[in-house]
């Protein structure tokens, strides 16, 4: 290992201490308490492991959570109304549904019907288009902890060419909204990217975020390059890889992200985050 390992795991441990910090000064107001409903549909068991971690996190950063567990064979109508309730209820502050819903649900009109001002996942139309317009609100939470996992090592973003791996609404497009909003030059590669390995050695920054273990090679990254790993893939071994080949990459990077104990631990920091900030303007 040459590149500095970013440490998302002490990073994001320490931006939760800052959340709970400004959570406790807000509780001094009489009748403000941050508040989180947490939305889980079905029996995926990765996602209740998922809600259990950001409930406990929540908590222990002195966020109230509003837990709804609500059965795999629920109907789309009661599903809307749950939203439109938590929409509608003062106390809460932000909303998480927990993706992905059971198959006879359509996430997209759930999305769709969540109070932008609730949003804390950044996921409405609303919160992109304001992202994309320079004005951003509520920031997906995994792009918006790489972005702060640039500023923790001091990348230098303006000016740089930047290299995004993947398109997604959750992940790659946003992230490279905020690359091109910090004045980055962003280049987003996706499945249809002809030539990937000559996209990334060009990068100075690379996030790489296609779900396919180890695709990105050690040798594609640039000397001095930034790489910010968001993939999460489980080997046959049940080994947990990320997307870009780590060791190799690190010979290379001037700092670089492991997986686990990188992107991922920023993501729940900064949906705490995102609470926090919900609150603060409900709250005025
Ligand atoms: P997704 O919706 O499946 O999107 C994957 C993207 O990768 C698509 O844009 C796809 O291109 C592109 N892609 C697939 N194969 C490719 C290839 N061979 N070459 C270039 N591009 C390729 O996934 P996602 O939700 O964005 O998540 C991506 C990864 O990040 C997954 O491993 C996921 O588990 C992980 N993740 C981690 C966190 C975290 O907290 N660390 C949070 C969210 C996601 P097309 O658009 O052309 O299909």
């Amino acid at each position: 290992m040459i590149g500095q390992l970013i440490d998302g795991k002490a990073i994001a441990a320490k931006l939760r201490g800052e959340v709970a910090e400004a959570a406790a000064a807000l509780r001094k107001h009489p009748g403000i308490a941050p508040t989180l409903a947490v939305v889980l549909v079905g029996d995926d068991p990765a996602s209740a492991v998922y809600v259990k971690s950001k409930t406990k996190a929540a908590r222990e950063a002195n966020v109230d959570v509003r837990d709804h567990k609500l059965p795999q064979s629920t109907t789309q109508d009661e599903l809307m109304s749950l939203v439109r309730a938590l929409n509608d209820d003062p106390i809460v502050d932000g909303i998480l549904v927990q993706m992905p819903l059971p198959p006879q649900l359509d996430s997209d009109a759930v999305i769709r019907a969540l109070d932008p001002a609730k949003d804390v996942d950044g996921l409405t139309a609303t919160s992109l288009g304001n992202l994309a317009q320079g004005r951003p609100t509520f920031v997906s939470c995994t792009p918006k902890g790489c972005m702060r996992l640039l500023k923790e090592v001091n990348a230098h973003v303006e000016g740089a060419r930047a290299v995004v791996l993947g398109r997604s609404l959750l992940v790659g497009k946003p992230i490279a909204m905020l690359l091109q909003n910090a004045n980055a030059t962003v280049t987003a590669c996706h499945s249809r990217t002809r030539d990937l390995a000559d996209e990334v050695r060009r990068a100075d920054i690379v996030v790489a975020a296609i779900g396919k273990p180890e695709l990105v090679k050690g040798d594609w990254i640039k000397d001095g390059a930034i790489v910010l790993d968001v993939g999460i893939n489980r080997t046959a071994e049940g080994k947990l890889v990320g997307d870009v080949q780590f060791t190799a990459a690190a010979q290379r990077a001037r700092a670089i992200t492991p997986v686990p104990g990188g992107v991922g631990p920023m993501t729940i920091a900064m949906l705490l985050a995102n609470t926090l900030r919900a609150s603060a303007r409900t709250s005025g």
